[in-house]
């Protein structure tokens, strides 16, 4: 007789298997802990942090509080008091509520919580210790929740090795305050670690509460606002001179929630630039408020992916908002024509009369979208429950790779600067396609991207390079033989004139008399046996981009060595190789674009697909 193999998992290894998508690191249980006292309804929210969150987590807020069962069910997987049915997911304001995140947390820590509605007199205590259930007693407290997150990850030591130095999960536990603290200015908040108060914001205006939070002064944030049927768009816009090396402060707020976008990124980008020095990141809190059935905002486990329904839309809006914020405020040369005073509600009535639509293809919901009943969901939960063990030391191994093997890269490119290797986020995906030798398709469960290999790796060269000429720390590899160039005079010339910019790129290399020089070493990851090529090549390119002033020429030349190193069209890759590529280059700042200004990926989903068939 066959013996039967299956068996269902026990909740608390489901838990932490849930856990491992929600909770990745301390500031994700901030996220979670903080999301759920503004849905209380707090005016007030405190945290309090130790060891940059290994020991200690702690939200204290004053909000509406549970009552003694409640604070016994919240700690279950899917107890929620924010969705009752289906159409519930689709109406209410905020974020794909799923019930997970107090669950989540319970099952990778030591939690104690004390919570009172404000019209009871006493509170509830309640202990939870990696899912197993402690305590639960009446005592006295003030009114409000208060929720204590010990030794995060104390029963995975995996995860527990996988966190990174202090300061780094500090930084990801202020990115994260910062997110939920901006959308919220009606609400004080305090951050607190160890003995150092970092925030302290009364409650007050929406721009009182971006200057104190981005330490920028009130007068230096332009305001405006362009509201219409599809969507409200409320903008504050750094002036120029706020403008960053580092991309940083820039947030879109969607519903209230912080979301990315790379894709309306890309509008404010393409009207500020003409007002910003190249290379310099503009300064900018855009507010969108919309209709949440129009928003898909399951995408990604985090939630802070979104696909909208009138994306290209909204993506004019968005540069209509912008361009006339900017130039209200007088900013640089402003021409007339890009700039129609008129009403945009015109133009959404009659799409042909609009301004010209970006190309790339329209992606919309699916509108009977369930994210408890979907594939994406369940093959999620197949996969996990299949893989369950190997879900933490997957993740351990994908970073410590990146972290130790960055100068042995699988695919030869420029090495990664010692601060991105921190910041890895995961480019999720099921199967990867290599077509023409040229695309990766990869599916990403409502959809699938088309990703040009060339164009994605340059875009990664590039970021690497900028960001490692900003740091002059451009590693270079030594040649066994150092080869000489002789040079035309003209081209000698200019080499002279770019000798030292082409040094802070990883070249090491010098003049040797009559128009001649030695190279000694190139750019760390780029080909040694073709150093010369590669500089002429560089050359040439830098004669068609007439730079002017020195960051032009490094800009320039950057984008010149990003193109002469990346990968091309043709290269057969590995599906280890894709992997890569795809991690690193959704980890860039500007993925959706190559150094050229080209789009560097497609997305589509299945209404695409079938529009495209019913031509
Ligand atoms: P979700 O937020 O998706 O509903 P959570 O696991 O984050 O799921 O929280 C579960 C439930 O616990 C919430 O729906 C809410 O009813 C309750 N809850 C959590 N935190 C608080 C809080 N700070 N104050 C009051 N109720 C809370
Ligand atoms: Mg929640």
């Amino acid at each position: 007789m066959m013996q039967d193999i299956i068996a269902v998992l026990p909740d608390s290894i489901a838990n932490q298997i849930a856990a491992g998508e929600v909770i990745q690191r301390p500031a994700s249980v901030v996220k979670e802990l903080m999301e759920n006292a503004v849905d209380a309804g707090a005016t007030r929210i405190d945290l309090l942090i130790k060891d940059a969150g290994r020991t200690l987590i702690q939200v204290l807020d004053d909000g509406k509080g549970m009552s003694p069962l409640d604070a016994r069910l919240c700690w279950e997987r899917h107890a929620t008091s924010k969705i009752r049915k289906t159409e519930d997911l689709f109406s209410i304001r905020s974020f794909g509520f799923r019930g997970e995140a107090l669950a989540s947390i319970a099952a990778v820590a030591q939690v104690e919580m004390k919570t009172r509605p404000q019209h009871t007199e006493t509170a509830t205590l309640v202990q939870v210790e990696g899912s197993d259930f402690k305590k639960q007693e009446t005592v006295v407290a003030p009114y409000g929740t208060s929720i204590s997150v010990k030794n995060l990850f104390f029963n995975i030591p995996a995860r527990r090795n996988f966190l990174k130095s202090n300061a780094v999960e500090m930084k990801h536990i202020v990115d994260d305050f910062i997110r939920v603290a901006l959308p919220n200015p009606q609400i004080s908040f305090t951050l607190t670690h160890g003995d150092n108060e970092l925030f302290r914001l009364p409650g007050g205006t929406q721009k009182k509460r971006i200057s104190e939070l981005l330490s920028v002064k009130e007068t230096e944030l332009f305001e405006g606002e362009e509201l219409s049927s599809v969507a409200d768009y409320r903008v504050f816009l750094g002036s120029p001179k706020l403008a960053r090396k580092t991309r940083g402060d820039q947030y879109f707020i969607l519903n209230g929630r912080f979301i990315k976008d790379p894709y309306l990124n890309h509008a404010l980008v393409t009207v500020y630039k003409d007002y910003l020095p190249e290379d310099t990141f503009p300064t900018y809190v855009v507010f969108l408020d919309i209709d949440p059935s129009k928003v898909d905002i399951n995408v990604h486990p985090t939630k802070t992916e979104v696909k909208f329904e009138d994306e290209r839309i909204l993506y004019q809006l968005l540069k209509s908002v912008v361009k006339k914020v900017l130039a209200q405020n007088h900013l640089g040369q402003f021409q007339s024509d890009i700039f129609d005073n008129t009403s945009f509600s015109g133009f959404l009535g009659n799409e042909s009369k609009g301004p010209e639509f970006p190309t790339e293809p329209k992606v919309n919901v699916n509108p009977s979208y369930n994210p408890f009943h979907s594939d994406g969901q369940n093959q999620r939960q197949k996969k996990n429950l299949f893989h369950w063990e190997s879900l933490y030391q997957g993740m351990e191994s994908k970073e410590d790779r990146k972290a130790e093997e960055a100068s042995s890269l699988l695919i030869p490119g420029i090495e990664k600067p010692a601060e991105k290797k921190a910041r890895q986020e995961v480019f999720v995906s099921g199967q990867l396609l290599q077509v023409f030798n040229s695309y990766i398709v990869a599916d990403r469960g409502q959809e699938f991207w088309v990703i040009d290999q060339e164009k994605a790796h340059q875009r990664v060269l590039f970021e690497r390079i900028c960001e490692n000429i900003r740091h002059q720390q451009s590693a270079s590899q030594q040649l066994l033989f150092p080869r000489v160039i002789e040079l035309a005079a003209r081209e000698a010339a200019l080499m002279e004139d770019i000798l030292e910019e082409i040094r802070h790129l990883g070249f090491d290399i010098s003049s040797f008399g009559n128009q001649s020089f030695i190279i000694n070493g190139v750019p760390a990851g780029a080909d040694k046996t073709e150093a010369r090529e590669l500089l002429e090549g560089l050359l040439e390119e830098y004669k068609s981009s007439s730079g002017i002033d020195i960051h032009d020429k490094r800009t320039a030349l950057a984008r010149a060595l990003a193109r002469k190193s990346s990968i091309r069209k043709g290269k057969v890759l590995t599906a280890i190789e894709m992997t890569e590529l795809l991690n690193d280059w959704i980890n860039c700042e500007e993925p959706g674009v190559s150094p050229d200004g080209k789009i560097t990926f497609l997305r589509y989903d299945e209404q695409n697909l079938s529009k495209l068939f019913n031509f």
